[in-house]
């Protein structure tokens, strides 16, 4: 599918974006459910941008504490170990620290006080622009139903990005004690069926696999591992004439003063 085939396409998608896309925040955020959320989604797109000079920062609501197929396992315990998985990880991929908001995993609530914690996060950092889950998937066109705290973690981003983190109102201790209010100018949604954006991967994405791989009480077919996650960068990449890509729901909310996306 094309950009200008996504029904309710962002109005700067057209064909000139299915090439490698240009624009790249210096400062990001990226919002996930659960621990292995943002490596099996846009690592390597934040790998590389890391890679160029950006910093970037991770969110993850919950701790994965119901992540195990053992209903006598202790989920604090769980917990406490894939928190320390997604440490490592997001070393590998260069993140500048990670926010764990501890939050009920597989309960995940759109609810005031998530989206309170979120433009803490969002105005302690300060990103240009905010990864998270496109909350608009409630069944995968191939088959399947998106995690409901995908949905969720998803849907939180956006009301924390828009209005919340911008409107000094909203929260309004927050501003009283010294968290400004603070514009995040564009979200990428990651796990999408609406792409309009492919960022070529093909220098990172050995660093997405190692990621991966440091999440290790998740990943059950370790063996294989790899070759899936190159065959869906392969298949993305191809789009754009890349051996490696991954693709994004770019919506814009503000643009660019002086310069904007897409040179051409
Ligand atoms: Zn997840």
């Amino acid at each position: 599918m094309t950009a200008d085939q996504a029904p309710g396409a962002v109005p700067a998608a057209d064909s000139s974006q299915v090439a490698d896309h240009p624009w790249r925040p210096g400062r990001f955020m990226v919002i996930v459910a659960h621990p292995d959320d943002a490596d099996f989604g846009p690592a390597a797109t934040a790998a590389r941008w890391i890679d160029s000079g950006s910093a970037g920062w991770l969110v993850c609501c919950t701790s994965g504490d119901a992540g195990g197929e053992d209903p006598e396992a202790d989920p604090l315990q769980l917990a406490a170990l894939r928190e320390a998985e997604q440490r490592h990880a997001a070393e590998i991929v260069g993140y500048a620290g990670v926010t764990f908001l501890h939050q009920p995993d597989g309960a995940l609530a759109n609810e005031l006080a998530l989206r309170e914690q979120l433009v803490r996060e969002i105005r302690s950092f300060r990103p240009d622009a905010v990864l998270t889950h496109d909350p608009e998937i409630v069944f995968w066109s191939d088959g399947g139903v998106n995690h409901t705290d995908h949905r969720t973690a998803g849907l939180a981003a956006v009301d924390a990005v828009y209005p919340a983190a911008r409107n000094p109102m909203a929260f309004p201790w927050l501003a009283r004690s010294g968290l400004a209010a603070h514009r995040v100018r564009r979200l990428y949604l990651f796990w999408t069926e609406r792409p309009n954006a492919w960022v070529d991967v093909s220098a990172t994405l050995e660093r997405k696999i190692d990621a991966l791989r440091a999440h290790a009480s998740q990943i059950n077919e370790p063996e294989k591992l790899e070759e899936r996650i190159q065959s869906w960068a392969g298949d993305e990449g191809r789009k754009i004439g890349a051996p490696a890509a991954e693709a994004l729901r770019l919506v814009v909310i503000d643009e660019d003063e002086e310069h904007e996306g897409p040179s051409d």
